[in-house]
């Protein structure tokens, strides 16, 4: 569907859960995080339905995400119920990949098409220091297991922080030489937790490009929003992703749903619009959605505001 502001919508994020089995420092409290309960998270068929509307409105790629969606009961059915809904085509993941190995199989056999697993550093020690708890050979063999699956494309998603992984940058070109996957190096973004590291590790990627001449910058796929480079040779390729520096708003065509059943038309705008109180009504929920879409807000602030506006997190939304 095409918002006031001519672009097309037909991207929808959903947040399964606001639960995960990390603690990124960038991303998550330590403590103090009060876990939804039940009840107020969507149910699998209340999902399902605002699935189908969307669908109905234009949306034919739909990706899960947390919280950690892997931790959520029957993920695997809610992704096969989403494959035959008419009119979604893609369905992808965004994980951390910590509990991919033992479920990609069944992933991938209930229709999941594309994964990307959230990798910040090739280092097992930084690894637990960054994640306060994960196991890196975990999320390595959850990467390996994807690709010999055949989900394609494999994206490892990076976000890129001065003084914590930038020296780690030509690593992750060396394991694009050899490994046929996708790393987007994503700019930290002042929200949530982020705010805290924002100033002290912010990193605009122009500097780091001047430092690699040896990247040739290839296509970006249609309607990406990474600028994509590879090295000579390399099986993989590399993109960054600038939200904050260089903002894409005028490309973006996402909307995201809250596990809480709200829709956020824009990550860092405070708007959300509650879908919960029209589940049993088809017709209003329908309209609601069409009016939150074509009503999406034309860009963020970051650049002016510092700071995100939302009043939700990263792990309640999904990234
Ligand atoms: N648990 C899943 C995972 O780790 O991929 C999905 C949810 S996580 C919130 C989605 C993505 O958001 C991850 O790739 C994570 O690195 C990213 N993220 C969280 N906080 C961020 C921040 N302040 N700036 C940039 N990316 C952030």
């Amino acid at each position: 569907m095409i918002d006031r502001h001519g672009r097309n919508i037909n991207y929808l994020r959903i947040s399964v859960t606001d639960r995960c089995n990390l603690r990124c420092t960038y991303c998550m409290p330590e403590k103090g995080i009060e876990s939804l309960s039940h009840d107020d998270i969507l149910r699998f068929e209340d999902t399902l339905k605002i699935v189908k509307v969307a669908a109905s409105l234009g949306i034919n790629k739909i990706r899960y995400t947390g919280g950690e969606p892997l931790v959520m009961k029957d993920i695997d059915k809610l992704i096969y119920e989403t494959s035959k809904q008419p009119g979604v085509d893609e369905i992808a993941i965004t994980t951390n990949g910590i509990l991919l190995y033992d479920m990609a199989s069944d992933l991938k056999k209930a229709g999941l098409k594309r994964v990307n697993i959230s990798l910040d550093t090739l280092d097992a020690e930084k690894y637990k220091s960054i994640t306060r708890i994960g196991n890196l050979s975990k999320v390595m063999e959850s990467i390996d297991k994807c690709l010999t699956l055949g989900l394609k494309p494999v994206k490892i998603n990076t976000v890129l922080m001065r003084g914590f992984n930038d020296t780690e940058f030509e690593d992750f070109l060396n394991l694009t030489r050899e490994m046929p996957v996708e790393i987007r190096f994503i700019e930290l973004m002042p929200i949530g937790e982020g705010i805290n590291l924002y100033e002290k590790r912010k990193l605009g990627f122009g500097e780091i490009l001047k430092l690699h001449p040896e990247l040739i910058q290839i296509e970006s796929e249609k309607s990406s929003t990474a600028q994509m480079y590879k090295l000579k040779g390399a099986k993989g390729k590399i993109g960054f992703i600038s939200p904050v520096s260089c903002k894409f708003c005028a490309d973006c065509n996402k909307i995201r749903l809250t596990s809480i059943g709200t829709i956020k038309p824009c990550l860092h705008s405070k708007e959300e619009i509650n879908l919960r109180k029209y589940l049993n009504n088809e017709e209003l929920l329908t309209n609601t959605l069409k009016s939150a879409i074509f009503n999406k807000p034309l860009e963020h602030h970051l650049e002016e505001e510092k700071a995100s506006r939302s009043d939700k997190m990263m792990y309640q939304i999904g990234g």
